[in-house]
């Protein structure tokens, strides 16, 4: 499945100009699933100049500077426009560090921002995700995921993790969450994750996740190799002509050396980023497929247990 932001697409090309060109799916040729998000997170996270209010958020566009509306109808009607096949409710993500108080205000605007998003969405073959918001604080987080898994909704989405708290806190987020979200009910939390993280998600019932590590770390010459980051600018890569991973069956590895992924990250030749976000991409669905396999044969702790201790990647 791949992410598509709403954010960035609003201020380019616009929607229009995606349903122009068939859709989301065609535009850009991917035959496969598609998510958006609500554009909620990046308009809190990147957004200098904005004001929230009950109505919806007004930010100004790093683009051509221009002050822009986003509303849970607007955010939703983008989203019906690009035409996705799963798509976010609006969401107010409260900043890490933030109060009690001021978590339990966002959190109880995200849910009437929610039932704003529902009565707006207009598409039947499009799924809608509700959120679950509460900062790292379990009462917040635990009495909006029972609100929320009473709604006859195709999906529940964790957000507002990976903002900025301790690793500790978020494995008590997911951990106290995800059991209270419908089983039955694909379960997705957002912005997660490395290797870890996810194997601590997917112990607590998590089913999906999206994050910009695989191809943020290609886009500085990072290989994830078997769990481990290597820099492919490392001296010891220079002159190393086997394949970057033998057993992985990406195209990257199948037809290129290490020494050359490292020749092309030296050159900041930008065919070294697409490469290494082939790769990466590649070796974190293997490491889902892999626990995919294990849960099947009962085998998750045997085979993933040491993430769910120890520190790494
Ligand atoms: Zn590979």
């Amino acid at each position: 499945m791949i992410l598509a932001n709403t954010y960035h697409l609003h201020l380019q090309p616009g929607e229009e100009v995606v349903a122009g060109g068939g859709g989301l799916h065609k535009f850009m040729g991917w035959p496969g699933p598609m998510l958006t998000d609500s554009g909620g997170f990046q308009v809190f996270s990147l957004s200098e100049m904005r004001k929230i209010t009950e109505e919806g958020v007004v930010f100004r566009s790093p683009h051509d500077g221009q002050m822009i509306k986003l509303t849970p109808e607007r955010s939703i009607a983008i989203q019906n426009t690009l035409g996705a096949d799963v798509i976010m409710a609006f969401d107010e993500c409260p900043p890490y560090p933030a109060t009690h108080q001021e978590v339990e205000a966002a959190t109880e605007r995200t849910y009437r921002w929610l039932e704003r998003s529902i009565a707006a969405h207009q598409r039947q073959d499009q799924a809608l995700f509700a959120i679950v918001q509460g900062g790292v604080y379990l009462d917040l987080r635990c009495q909006a995921a029972t609100t929320l898994a009473q709604l006859d909704l195709p999906g529940f989405a964790i957000g507002g993790v990976s903002v900025g708290e301790p690793p500790e806190l978020m494995a008590q987020i997911v951990q106290a969450t995800t059991p209270l979200l419908p089983p039955q009910k694909p379960r997705y939390l957002m912005g997660v994750g490395t290797y870890r993280e996810m194997a601590i998600a997917i112990a607590s019932g998590v089913d999906l996740f999206d994050c910009v590590i695989p191809t943020r770390w290609a886009r500085h010459g990072t290989a994830i190799v078997q769990g481990d980051r290597w820099n492919l600018k490392n001296a010891k890569f220079r002159e190393d002509f086997g394949t970057l991973d033998p057993t992985c069956p990406c195209y990257t590895c199948q037809n290129f050396s290490r020494a050359y992924l490292s020749h092309l990250v030296r050159a900041q030749e930008i065919l070294a980023y697409t490469l290494l976000s082939i790769h990466n991409i590649t070796e974190l669905i293997r490491f889902t497929q892999k626990i995919r396999q294990a849960i099947f044969s009962d085998r998750f702790v045997e085979e993933f247990g040491h993430w769910l201790v120890t520190k790494s990647c």
